[in-house]
């Protein structure tokens, strides 16, 4: 009997321009005994005005998160150390920012509860316990990380999330206001890793009705606002926001595909941010995916983006081999690009002579 599978998703939503301002009225029955609510701010924030937005009450406390590099289990264990240390447990963690303060603030939230270091739980179903509540507010869209039952963390020997029916959220709040601000080259980048989630999934052996609905309304937003609308206006933002919302949902049924099983590689040796990884991979993807590499580079042109070249130039051989096996190591992504005898098809040379090209 084929098996289906059964996933947890984010408890409520609350989507509308301003509705940041319906925070305090959220959280405040989360609130237990004198346990403070953690705000965890991206750093970008530092000094504007959202943080005066921000509800803090007695103990509550704002936490400026350095969104550099992308989190790594090392800043999610002493976050949630000096939390413990502090307060001994707090009320809920809410995470204000990109898709990188998002999953810090999902990995923080289950190391308030459970044992150890965050290390120990990159993988699948490792998580024991619920962590406290939490909240995730994006300020840029595109990765789905609002949505989706991992958090992307670089440990001491892998990059790996930590994928549990614990890690989604309890609640989201999507407010296209917030994001109003990101520039342009940014919004592109992480704006990407959305139509690449589409591209990917509808493609995608692993498809099914439910992952379409949302993968095809999702790529319909794309295309509006990077392809047709001439103005980057209000309409885009509100767009762009349930655009990530609806392509997370529909990897969350499916799968990525080859963009980011090779984009890992280049994560794991050079430190490649995610969404500007998977647009240099899509740059060379027309083997793959024509149709969707045609229109990437449309949209890459209509926005007049410089994606970097060249990127593996003077690599050593370890260095590709490492990258080759981080990338052939995501067996569910090429599977459900290139099917089940992805292998043949995908061999260790291909794979080099594209990384080469990147
Ligand atoms: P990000 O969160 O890394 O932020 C990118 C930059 O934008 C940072 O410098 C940040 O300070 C700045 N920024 C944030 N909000 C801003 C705003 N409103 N205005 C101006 N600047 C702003 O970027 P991202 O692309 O959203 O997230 C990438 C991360 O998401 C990676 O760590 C990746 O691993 C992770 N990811 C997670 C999932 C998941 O399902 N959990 C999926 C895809 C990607
Ligand atoms: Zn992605």
């Amino acid at each position: 009997m084929a098996q289906f599978r059964n996933f947890k998703m984010v408890d409520y939503v609350i989507y509308g321009r301003g509705s940041f301002g319906q925070l305090d009225e959220i959280i405040n029955p989360r609130r237990k005994d004198n346990l403070p609510m953690i705000f965890l701010v991206d750093h970008f924030f530092e000094g504007k005005s959202l943080i005066d937005r921000i509800p803090v009450h007695n103990n509550d406390k704002i936490i400026i998160a350095d969104t550099t590099y992308e989190p790594k289990t090392t800043q999610v264990d002493k976050i949630a150390k000096d939390l413990k240390e502090e307060f001994g447990n707090v009320s809920g963690i809410i995470g204000i920012g990109g898709g990188s303060v998002m999953d810090l603030a999902k990995a923080v939230s289950l190391m308030m509860n459970n044992e150890g270091s965050s290390a120990d739980y990159q993988g699948w179903d490792l998580v024991k316990k619920p962590g406290v509540y939490k909240v995730g507010i994006p300020t840029i869209s595109g990765t789905g990380a609002e949505v989706s039952r991992t958090c992307v963390l670089t440990g001491p020997e892998r990059k790996l999330g930590m994928n549990s029916d614990f890690t989604p959220f309890d609640q989201i709040v999507l407010d296209p206001e917030l994001i109003n601000n990101v520039p342009a080259n940014q919004r592109f980048y992480t704006g990407m890793d959305c139509y690449i989630h589409c591209i990917e999934s509808l493609q995608g052996s692993y498809i099914n009705e439910f992952s379409k609905s949302y993968g095809e309304k999702a790529l319909e937003l794309c295309q509006k606002v990077f392809l047709q609308k001439n103005v980057w206006d209000d309409e885009c933002d509100d767009s762009l926001m349930m655009a990530s919302y609806a392509g997370g949902m529909s990897i969350a049924y499916s799968q990525v595909g080859v963009a980011h099983a090779v984009s890992y590689g280049l994560a794991y040796v050079l430190g490649t941010k995610h969404g500007i990884g998977n647009c240099i991979v899509m740059n060379h993807l027309d083997e793959y995916y024509p149709d969707g590499a045609k229109e990437f580079k449309q949209m890459v042109d209509k926005h007049q983006i410089e994606i970097p070249k060249n990127i593996c130039a003077g690599l050593s051989e370890e260095q590709f081999n490492t990258m080759i096996n981080v990338s052939l190591g995501m067996k569910p992504l090429w599977e459900n690009a290139l099917g089940k005898d992805w292998e043949k098809i995908m061999t260790r040379e291909k794979l080099r002579a594209l990384y080469e090209k990147l």
